[in-house]
């Protein structure tokens, strides 16, 4: 048999007594690109690592098409905080800031801040998008608000990142689907729930992710799915970057290329890719037809 992945993996599962679905994301890699990218504060670096996880675990119970992004965005010390996973599995993210970051970092203590999840197509135009209430400190209480009420079924979220891993684990109550005759165990959730506050943040980063579901509920019929790898990937393009710079307008284009001896420069910022535009270029796609305008983050 061969060796499951134990790292940049989501395993879907099912707990068939207790009627609860789950979902565990584990990054190792990915997450260390993404968290190589920048010099973030102790308590940044933990909440960009959190969200990255969250980004992947929230795709395991719905078909997406395109990507899942989780964005927060403040008056505050913490501008910026972006975190993606696509359809192909392919996680990206960064986060923007001023010193003096506070630590910890309580997302209900922050200015004017608003969190979105945005599920969908950008290049189809097919967009969702929620907003998150930050009534709590940390980012997976706000989650399990958020899905309690916008899928009227409890759910239970912990994340968790360090240095080496981002991981999360996620679990849903099942609705009784009509037809099945699902026999309702009153106090299922309850006992899940009890099992799952025995898992602490150590124990999460560290177990081998084939076998905690098993480890933890071994006595609610665990079935596990197969695993979708993940990976660091970005979804930047010349074509993506050529939209953004036309959304500017001509005159900001100009400028930029006056002002660096007539060729401009884009570096991603998620994977540091760099696309150049001499002035044939930028004459090229200014004479193009008006695109919709790239998102505020997004290349
Ligand atoms: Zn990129």
């Amino acid at each position: 048999m061969d060796e499951l992945p134990v790292d940049d993996v989501l395993h879907r599962f099912l707990l068939e007594r207790a009627g609860v679905r789950g979902t565990l994301v584990r990054l190792g890699p990915a997450w260390r690109e993404v968290a190589g990218r920048a010099d973030y504060p102790p308590a940044l670096h933990a909440l960009l690592g959190e969200a990255l996880a969250a980004s992947a675990l929230l795709t395991g119970g719905i078909k997406l098409d395109g990507a899942l992004s989780i964005e927060l965005k403040s008056a505050g010390a913490l501008r910026l905080l972006f975190a993606e996973c696509s359809d192909q599995g392919r996680l990206r993210g960064l986060a923007r800031w001023n010193e003096p970051l506070p630590a910890p970092l309580a997302l209900d203590a922050l200015a004017d801040a608003i969190m979105a999840i945005t599920i969908g197509n950008v290049d189809r135009g097919q967009r969702y998008q929620g907003l998150v209430d930050l009534r709590h400190a940390d980012l997976a209480a706000s989650l399990e608000d958020y899905f309690t009420k916008s899928e009227q079924l409890p759910a239970r979220i912990l994340l968790a990142a360090d240095g080496e891993r981002a991981v999360g684990l996620m679990l849903q109550k099942m609705p009784g689907e009509g037809g099945h005759a699902v026999v309702q165990d009153d106090d299922a959730w309850n006992r899940v729930m009890h099992l799952t506050a025995t898992l602490g943040a150590a124990e999460l980063l560290t177990s081998a992710p084939e076998q905690l579901p098993y480890r933890l509920y071994h006595e609610e019929s665990v079935r596990l799915f197969e695993p979708r790898p993940l990976a660091f990937g970005c979804s930047c393009s010349r074509e993506r970057v050529s939209a953004m710079l036309r959304s500017l307008g001509r005159d900001e284009v100009e400028a930029a290329l006056a002002a660096r001896d007539g060729e401009i420069e884009v570096v991603c910022e998620f994977c540091a890719q760099r696309y150049h535009f001499d002035r044939i270029d930028a004459e090229h796609l200014l004479s193009e037809g008006a695109a919709p305008g790239a998102p505020g983050t997004a290349q």
